[in-house]
């Protein structure tokens, strides 16, 4: 039998980690057993679900790399047989009309809750022939002896007793099918043979698990992964910062690094922290996936950002930096080679955000000196080390690295003093901060043009606070 797996998110707000990370492990599966992964949008809540959200979740799937091989699929587009299922259980004695009004549903529950028991459908309409013209839903008739066995492979077997189970409502009295219904209908049509879903909805499982007994079919697998915790161990929520796929691209992470990550939180293989998506495909077995809850750690999301950026091919990166110097108002076309910066940058930076910020100044002129620089490196001793390199840049004839080293070299020699002593008032100078690549490319990349005038820049700024002290 082949393997198919399915994400079916219902599409009301973005795509987020926790279902990100439900969507890899499925995809994972399927890739594992050579199997198909299906997406399927369940947006029968018509007040909550939206086209944004849609376009939100394909953006992240596509951005994450994570392909189907089938649809999107929308349950939109298939009321029509989830009604022809629906009418086979009518037809089977399998569901039944229900016009109990709210009142007398408010009242059974209110009488449950007060002998303190689970409050649960009393299944008045079961034996009353209710006519299909007033105002009804349709509920599904859960069998009244027995139990079900949900054997999860990651939460083991989970007993239910069916007395505990509801004649849940398969059809709203608007005509809509509910949740529970599509789901088993839709696992059903499409062949799913393995279920990955969060475990808040291991309590649907026993419910589906009946419907499609009803319906003579076997059940899927099942796989119900644990939550995603935020730091201070309460379930994941924008309080804890980005939630959203797309905002960490915005943050600057790279996708690999963001799948890697998710992979980890609730799955391991030894003590191994990096995994490339083929090596996944290999290793990934959804009965390691932990039952408890893992808590969400961006401190180590950075710390694989920072690998992943590290070890990127120089143009890819360039391809995804330039947008984001686009965002600091630098055209990257205008200025030496995107790809020369990214080398030189590749190890200084966590996130492609940072990387932007901190090569911004290769473009263009900063506005200020950063203050605790300026106070430690452009001091008035300073200003005779920055006149003569100013000097001897000014008439360097091969502006190279190797040769601006050695400028900077032979300065710090004539001057007798270590090349710090030139080299960081001039990184200063030309960069605005005391942090930036070996001061040969930090030279290299800004140009003798740019160099030259900050350079000057920085002379008076010395001069002027020196005046200041006077
Ligand atoms: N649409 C459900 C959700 O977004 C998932 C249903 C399922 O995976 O069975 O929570």
């Amino acid at each position: 039998m082949t393997v198919k797996t399915r994400f079916a998110p219902s599409p009301t707000g973005y795509l987020h980690v926790g279902g990100a990370r439900t969507a890899l492990f499925s995809w994972l599966h399927a890739r594992r057993h050579g199997g198909k992964f299906v997406l399927r949008i369940e947006d029968t809540d018509r007040e909550r679900s939206t086209d944004e959200s849609v376009n939100a979740i394909l953006e992240g799937m596509t951005w994450l790399g994570l392909e189907y091989d089938e649809g999107p699929i929308y349950q939109t587009h298939r009321f029509e047989r989830y009604n022809t299922v629906i009418g086979e259980l009518m037809a089977k004695g399998l569901a039944y009309r229900c016009d109990c009004s709210r009142e007398r549903l408010d009242g059974i529950r209110e009488e449950q809750m007060a002998r303190k028991a689970k409050p649960r459908y009393d299944g008045h309409c079961r034996g009353r022939e209710v006519g299909s013209d007033a105002p009804h839903v349709i509920r599904f008739r859960n069998p009244d002896e027995g139990g079900v066995v949900v054997d999860d492979r990651v939460r083991g077997k989970v007993a239910y007793d069916n007395a505990e189970l509801d004649d849940l409502i398969i059809r709203r009295t608007d005509g809509s099918p509910t949740y529970n219904l599509t789901v088993v209908v839709d696992d059903l049509d499409m062949g799913i043979t393995d279920v990955i879903r969060g475990d808040d909805h291991l309590n649907n499982t026993p419910r589906q698990i009946n419907i499609l007994r009803a319906l003579g079919a076997e059940p899927p697998r099942y796989a119900h992964v644990p939550m995603i915790l935020g730091d201070d161990g309460s379930r994941l929520s924008k309080r804890h910062g980005a939630v959203s796929v797309m905002q960490y691209r915005e943050q600057g992470i790279l996708p690999e690094a963001l799948l890697n990550y998710l992979v980890r939180l609730g799955w391991s293989y030894g003590d191994q922290e990096i995994f490339s998506l083929d090596e996944l495909t290999q290793l990934f077995d959804i009965k390691d996936v932990n039952k408890a809850a893992s808590s969400f750690n961006t401190d180590k999301l950075l710390w694989l950002n920072q690998h992943y950026i590290k070890e990127d091919d120089p143009k890819r990166i360039a391809r995804l930096l330039s947008p984001l110097l686009g965002d600091l108002d630098i055209d990257p076309t205008q200025g030496p080679d995107l790809v020369e910066v990214v080398k030189a940058q590749q190890e200084r930076a966590k996130t492609l955000v940072e990387m932007a910020e901190i090569s911004a100044f290769v473009y263009k002129d900063f506005d200020e000196f950063e203050p605790k620089a300026a106070k430690k490196h452009l001091r008035p001793v300073a200003a005779e080390a920055l006149q003569q390199v100013r000097e001897a840049l000014a008439i360097v004839s091969d502006w190279s690295p190797a040769a601006l080293h050695d400028t900077v070299e032979r300065v710090a020699e004539l001057m007798d003093v270590k090349m710090g002593k030139v080299a960081q008032p001039l990184r200063v100078a030309v960069v605005g901060r005391a942090a930036s690549p070996g001061i040969d490319v930090t030279l290299y990349l800004v140009g003798r043009e740019a160099c030259l005038r900050r350079i000057d820049r920085a002379l008076e700024y010395i001069a002027a606070r020196a005046g200041d002290q006077v």
